[in-house]
């Protein structure tokens, strides 16, 4: 009867065992699954994705271009290089 009853009590024991390991595994799934999502969200807003550049006035005529267009010299933004001698 007491051997028994210690193959009922390891075999609920097994069962829990196997439970929380089936939970630990589904729990990492899902954080590994939610990492990843988080991960292409960073990369979709990283400024090396396609977030709005900033846009910068050209000291010599006004216009507005992204600043990685931009002509510098002395801290002033130039649209291109001819403004940036004509306004020495
Ligand atoms: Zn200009």
């Amino acid at each position: 009867m007491a051997g028994a009853r210690i193959t009922f009590l390891s075999r609920c024991f097994m069962r829990q065992a196997l439970l929380i390991v089936f939970v630990i595994i589904v729990l990492m799934l899902l954080r590994k699954g939610r990492g990843r999502a988080r991960r292409t969200k960073e990369d979709r807003d990283s400024p090396a994705g396609h977030l709005p550049e900033r846009m910068v006035e050209c000291a010599f005529c006004g216009v507005n271009s992204p600043v990685s267009e931009n002509v510098r010299k002395l801290g002033r933004y130039y649209c291109c290089e001819q403004h940036r001698d004509a306004d020495a």
